[in-house]
């Protein structure tokens, strides 16, 4: 019997829901208590010295040594008042996970004496030990030096360690001694900027009164909850995050009865706790529900500036990941923890706000505006057509490749949804031939723009299979992966985005220089624009095979593969694109590309050996002993004369060695294919082989051990199966 997947049944069995006791008894109480807001900055620092701050944060501008030194020391007194005893620079490394660095507030003076100390230098400036964090080359390990700088835009917060201290985090970027990133956080500030001032001097044409544009980020974030226990008997979550093998269970999600039903109580006690820790944090989390599988569930905060959604959701996962030992959960943001069942992925709902408080992708009821409505609509639009590789290049990882284009999850192609309301009105400013203006004709009836206020969000029009999908306000890009940094995805579409704001202003310019009138001119350009992108739409059924057949007609690709995706970023248009919008240099694109690639072939290495360990040491072994208990059996019976009857037990037997060597020759197969791979020395040849020689044995290697685990006796079986894993209570 298998002692250990029994002993974890018992224990995530016995288990109770943790109870969570409210901070205060409305949220206006605790919300932000754990950050350094404005609130507290107004409190503490000099006016001369909140003005400085707050005017840096708006303008993306410098804070001078002196300024700095007060805020540091505002930041040291309300930090020990509320128990912090140590400070760290909090980033983002291109290893995926935050980074920290913890130092003590106090120091040792010269004659031996402690005292508490935080100087404006340690605010703005760390030199964290960096030779761990990967650079891509950009850094060799001697010269191991780069910084990290704080991030005034994002305010500091306070995190629990556990063990009753906590710590001052100071949200920072992480570049190089010469300057390059080494971090998520840098290249979008760049982008964020870039988008910055091409939209603006877009809204130009329209508002003179429009001076900022500042992007918005509401990440809806998808994960899996499995019991403590059960998590650490399966080898294969604890090393790789996802279960490598597991036959699905009888009772899965055809029944679809989770999606929106009630939470169980040990994972909604886990959720209420880290939601108060979140908003005890200033995060706006907001919804909360099971999604489609049993198992999964989503958390959703109200959309921020994308700098800050990101450094939020960053921090999310964080807190979700401690606050679940609590109640003696493990959360998976892994894409794809169990195969045949829904994945999770992090759909990003992006905008544009401006200065004066609208958001450019809400229609509106007045004509003039709704012009501008399509102007960004149409721009983005085109964006996406003309870019669509570099951001498919954005969501490439391990752990999306199994989710996209598997069960509930949008495909590698990327195509956009608009609704039928907007696809029709975009449709008519097409085929609208040649207008003409007579003396005291309106402009915007003629064109058709005073029908648009019909466009009003309308939530029955959707489409939940689109990657990119218009949501009546905003797009949500439905494609990225829930253990993704959202910054690069984000980078990219500000960036193309930006990129297209641009090259409609030159286009604009240049009619309206030649005498045309603006709005006709608008418009027609948009024409264009729309002709050349409408490819890209498409209102069907994203997740069915004739969508794939019909984006291959239409000529949009279909990228399978990591390796072959991340490719796109080191394009000549692709590197062109990013110096050119300021966002990043060659040197750092082709750092980032070489990075992800030995991300992959590191995840593909790592569940290709708990593939060949598990599937020998656990699965083979036990079907082997069990197969041995049923040669007995059958022995047995020849002996007692039941010669027939020992048939279908020696058919057993048959199948059982069938499988077994099967997976004997597949995984020493994979682990040659390892080998061969891991003398090539070109890092992109070295992850497509991984993506192809060695990951072609996976889906083998698994079919046969799933076979196995229906026959074998349950009472020996070594894994948690999934029935056993994706049923919390
Ligand atoms: P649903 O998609 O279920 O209708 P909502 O429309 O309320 O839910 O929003 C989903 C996510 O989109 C939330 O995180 C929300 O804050 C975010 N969102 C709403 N408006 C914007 C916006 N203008 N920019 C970015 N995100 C937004
Ligand atoms: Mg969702």
């Amino acid at each position: 019997m298998s002692k250990f997947r029994f002993k974890a049944l018992e224990i995530a069995q016995s288990r109770q829901a943790v109870a969570v006791a409210a901070p205060a008894d409305r949220v206006a109480d605790f919300f932000g208590s754990n950050t350094f807001n404005n609130e507290v900055m107004r409190a503490l620092l000099s006016p001369e010295a909140y003005i400085k701050v707050t005017e840096a944060i708006q303008t993306n501008g410098t804070i001078d040594r002196s300024i700095a030194d007060e805020v540091a020391g505002a930041m040291k007194s309300w930090a020990t008042s509320k128990g912090a005893t140590h400070y760290t620079h909090w980033f983002q490394p291109l290893t995926g996970e935050t980074a920290e660095k913890h130092d003590a507030f106090f120091d040792i003076t010269s004659d031996g004496k402690a005292m508490e100390k935080f100087k404006g230098s340690a605010l703005v400036q760390q030199e964290p030990d960096a030779s761990s964090f990967p650079s891509g080359g950009l850094r060799n390990t001697f010269e191991a030096r780069g910084y990290t700088g704080w991030d005034p835009s994002s305010p500091a917060f306070l995190m629990d360690n556990g063990a009753g201290g906590k710590t001052l985090c100071i949200p920072s970027v992480f570049i190089s001694y010469t300057g390059e990133a080494l971090d998520y956080k840098t290249p979008l500030l760049k982008s964020l900027n870039a988008l910055d001032r091409a939209a603006t001097s877009v809204c130009q044409f329209f508002d003179r009164s429009i001076t900022k544009v500042t992007p918005t980020l509401g990440p809806e974030q998808e994960y899996f909850v499995v019991d403590r226990a059960l998590f650490y008997a399966r080898p294969d979550l604890v090393l790789a995050g996802r279960t490598v093998f597991g036959h699905q269970p009888a009772r899965g999600q055809q029944l679809e009865d989770h999606y929106f039903g009630s939470i169980p109580p040990r994972v909604n006690a886990f959720m209420v706790d880290f939601e108060f820790e979140s908003m005890k944090l200033g995060m706006p989390v907001r919804t909360r529900h099971n999604e489609v599988a049993p198992g999964q569930f989503e958390v959703a905060p109200t959309f921020e500036e994308v700098n800050l959604a990101i450094d939020h959701n960053a921090l999310l996962m964080d807190l979700m990941e401690k606050i679940a030992e609590r109640h003696n959960l493990k959360v998976l943001f892994h894409e794809k923890p169990f195969a045949g069942i829904n994945g999770s992925g992090k759909h990003n709902n992006w905008s544009m706000g401006t200065n004066t408080g609208v958001n450019l992708l809400a229609p509106t009821t007045k004509p003039k505006e709704n012009l501008r409505f399509l102007t960004f609509l149409v721009n983005v639009v085109k964006a996406v057509h003309d870019n669509a590789d570099l951001l498919r290049a954005s969501i490439a990882s391990a752990g999306n490749e199994y989710r996209l284009g598997a069960n509930e999850a949008p495909p590698a192609i990327m195509s956009i949804f608009l609704g039928d309301t907007l696809t029709k009105a975009l449709g008519d400013l097409e085929t609208k031939s040649e207008i003409l203006l007579n003396k005291g004709d309106n402009v915007y009836y003629k064109l058709g723009l005073t029908r648009i206020p019909s466009l009003m969000r309308d939530n029955t029009d959707r489409n939940r299979t689109s990657p990119f999908a218009f949501t009546g306000n905003k797009f949500e890009f439905r494609a990225v992966g829930s253990s993704a940094n959202s910054a690069s995805t984000m980078t990219v579409l500000n960036t193309i985005v930006a990129n297209q704001l641009n090259q409609f202003k030159t286009d604009l310019d240049n009619r309206l220089a030649r005498g045309e009138k603006k709005e006709l001119a608008i418009v027609d350009i948009l024409k264009e624009y729309y002709a050349q992108a409408k490819r890209i739409l498409f209102e069907g059924n994203g997740y069915s095979d004739e969508w794939v057949e019909e984006a291959a007609r239409r000529g949009l690709s279909n990228i399978k593969s990591s390796p072959d995706a991340l490719a796109v970023y080191v394009q000549p248009e692709s590197l062109a694109l990013f110096e050119r919008t300021g966002v990043m240099s060659h040197a750092e694109v082709e750092s980032r590309y070489e990075i992800e690639l030995e991300k992959y072939i590191k995840t593909v290495q790592i569940e290709s050996r708990v593939m060949g360990d598990l599937a020998m040491n656990h699965v083979v072994s036990t079907a082997l002993k069990y197969q041995h208990k049923l040669s007995q059996t059958a022995r047995n019976l020849v002996e007692l004369g039941m010669i027939a009857e020992a048939e279908p037990i020696k058919d057993i037997l048959r199948e059982i060695s069938s499988r077994v060597i099967v997976i004997k020759r597949q995984t020493e197969s994979m682990i040659e294919a390892r080998k061969r791979a891991n003398n090539v020395e070109d890092t992109a040849d070295r992850a497509r082989l991984y993506a192809t020689d060695v990951k072609d044995h996976f889906d083998i290697i698994r079919y046969e051990v799933d076979k196995l685990e229906q026959i074998v006796d349950d009472e020996d079986w070594p894994l948690i199966k999934y029935r056993e894993l994706l049923f919390v209570k």
